[in-house]
């Protein structure tokens, strides 16, 4: 056993910085907290290459006396607790005085500042730990702080830095958060030197919300009020329309800080229950105030989770405020039955009541119904970029696939818009209709793709569609294998990104929502995925898409295509994500049930 020894300050330094720094959105998460604890007005941010070259962030702030520079970089050392109860009773996002010390110790970092009433200011340089000398600077009042190549002295940490793309993103969703939580607030950012926002002081919530996540949800926001005791909520919630994948547009800040916190997440999705499907989260930019003394904030290295002295009033403060403010808007009588699958639909409002009753299609009769239009049955055809003329999304009869193989001679039902009753040689078959035709189309999508790209329409006006950022940064990274899914995609930046071309299977999908849904599973992925593992997952996404829905009314020559395809494809038993297609009553046990045998 080597014999225990204490580590060299350098080593702690970096072994802390591993805790707060973890990429260069946290330093300038961490340097716009200390700019907005100086009561700055007006915040420039410059980066350049995502941060890992430079990160510059200039305030107006009260700044720092020549002499407390040094003290600045050491390790705990802050001007804003002195005794462990302050801890109790924080008012400042700062207080671990943490954060200049972490930086200081992984990056080259140049500090100059002037505090206010003095007639100059100065400047220290700290260099992987190293201060210099305090010398004088000339510059206004206020704190100009430059940390250039960050993690130049722990390379396994600079390895692990994404694309510019990437970090800028998480650049920007750290302003973000900065900027919704303080309104009056002067914000600038640029990277490489070009504008990316320009938030004015001007801006208030609801402005700011439009300016980092665009019109659509700027426009179906509800504004929320509410108090109980202490505690103040309020903010905004959006409409349950606006629901996204992931709940990355869901923002909770206590006393200006933005963190984390799961109950109130639970909150926010039970008061939601019955408006968004499972698996889908509404968006909401919510804020608490409280006494200080209500919450330990000392629970994080990075802050960003808290301890609430009352959490289970918090849940209720949020759950009962949005509950019934979402009951005013009286969203449910929107939720109307949709056109059947042929039509466009919007994507998400699948909880709609349940269409009217109609007889079942007990005898198949061909003749009496519309064309089938499921899509990629047996003999269809599906043309290989074609420029559609208008909107893709409408219906175009180039389009429109070939009709079906006529229903066999089977007997089949539809129970409940879901579920698919066959008669088999082998007993009653239930099927489950958009697992089974997510899976057939699915296992069609991969074996046209192994013979080439996907067909896709070209879009003749390609549709602008608004991202956060760090969102189209995500996107544009998988560009060539969304291209090879019949998905283009171009920067139009500013977080905007045109969509050029659309699958063509997908022809009767909002363009807009399917490339939400491939941002929504690009954005939950940690790791970067293999090509293989990205095409696999979007071709998935593609089937489910394409797919019909449970709830769709079908034909009967729909419902003898799909039966068909079950019998012609292989691997039919499990949709792409793991669920059954199908369950096999035997003749056998329906025999032995009804004591027949
Ligand atoms: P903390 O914010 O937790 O106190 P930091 O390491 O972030 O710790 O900063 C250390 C100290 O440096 C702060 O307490 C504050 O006094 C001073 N400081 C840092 N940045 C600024 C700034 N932009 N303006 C004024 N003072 C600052
Ligand atoms: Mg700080």
């Amino acid at each position: 056993m080597p014999r225990i020894q204490q580590l060299p300050l350098s080593v702690v330094t970096k072994i802390a910085a591993g805790e707060v720094i973890e990429r260069p959105a946290s330093v300038v998460k961490e340097l716009l907290e200390n700019s907005v604890d100086a009561g700055a007005t007006r915040i420039d941010i410059d980066v350049e290459q995502g941060g890992a070259e430079l990160i510059r962030v200039v305030d107006d702030g009260c700044g720092i006396e020549a002499e407390d520079l040094p003290l600045a970089f050491a390790s705990h050392a802050t001007s804003k607790l002195a005794t462990a109860d302050d801890l109790f009773h924080v008012r400042t996002l700062g207080f671990r005085g943490e954060a200049l010390a972490s930086i200081g110790g992984v990056a080259q970092v140049t500090l100059q500042s002037r505090a206010a009433g003095q007639s100059s200011g100065a400047e220290i340089v700290c260099h992987g730990g190293e201060l210099s000398p305090v010398r004088a600077w000339n510059g206004s009042t206020g704190t100009r702080i430059e940390v250039r190549h960050l993690f130049f002295n722990t390379p396994v940490r600079r390895k692990f830095l994404r694309t510019a793309a990437t970090e800028i993103g998480h650049v920007t969703e750290a302003v973000t958060k900065l900027a919704l939580a303080n309104p009056c607030l002067h914000l600038t950012v640029r990277h490489n030197g070009k504008l990316v926002h320009d938030v004015p002081a001007s801006a208030a919530l609801r402005d700011r919300i439009g300016i980092f996540f665009g019109s659509d949800v700027h426009d179906l926001l509800y504004v929320v009020e509410a108090k109980q005791a202490e505690v103040t909520l309020r903010g905004f919630v959006a409409d349950p329309a606006c629901e996204r994948g992931t709940a990355k547009l869901q923002y909770f800040f206590v006393n200006g800080r933005c963190i984390r916190d799961r109950s109130l997440t639970h909150a926010l999705q039970e008061a939601y229950r019955g408006l968004v499907m499972s698996g889908r989260y509404p968006v909401a930019f919510l804020f608490l105030d409280m006494p200080p003394e209500q919450l330990d904030v000392n629970v994080h290295p990075t802050k960003v989770e808290v301890r609430f002295r009352d959490s289970q009033a918090m849940h209720h403060l949020v759950f009962a405020a949005l509950k019934d403010r979402l009951r005013r808007e009286n969203l449910t009588a929107r939720l109307e039955v949709p056109p059947s699958f042929g039509g466009v639909q919007r994507l998400g409002y699948t909880n709609r009541p349940e269409p009217l009753p109609e007889p079942p299609p007990w005898t198949l009769t061909p003749e009496a119904q519309p064309a089938p239009t499921l899509p990629f049955a047996s003999n269809q055809q599906v043309h290989r970029d074609v420029s559609a003329p208008e909107e893709t999304s409408k219906q175009d009869p180039a389009m429109e696939p070939s009709p079906l193989l006529p229903p066999g001679s089977f007997k089949a039902i539809q129970l409940y818009n879901t579920y698919l009753v066959l008669e088999t040689p082998e007993g009653m078959l239930v099927i489950d209709q958009h697992a089974l035709h997510e899976r057939i189309l699915f296992e069609q999508l991969k074996e046209r793709l192994r013979f080439g790209q996907l067909e896709s329409q070209r879009l003749l006006v390609p549709e602008p569609v608004e991202l956060p950022a760090e969102q189209a940064a995500r996107v544009l990274e998988h560009r060539e294998a969304l291209e090879e899914l019949g998905l283009g995609i171009q920067d139009f930046g500013g977080g905007t990104v045109l969509l050029t071309c659309f699958p063509a299977i997908l022809g009767r999908r909002s363009p807009q929502a399917v490339l939400q849904a491939v941002v929504d599973h690009l954005v939950t992925k940690d790791q970067v995925p293999s090509r293989e593992a990205l095409l696999n997952d979007l071709l998935s996404l593609m089937a489910c898409h394409a797919a019909v829905r449970a709830g769709d009314r079908l034909t009967p020559e729909e419902i003898a295509a799909l039966a068909e395809q079950r019998s012609l494809a292989d691997d039919t038993h499990h949709c792409p994500h793991g669920r059954p297609t199908a369950l096999l009553f035997s003749r056998q046990e329906l025999e032995r049930q009804f004591r027949r045998v």
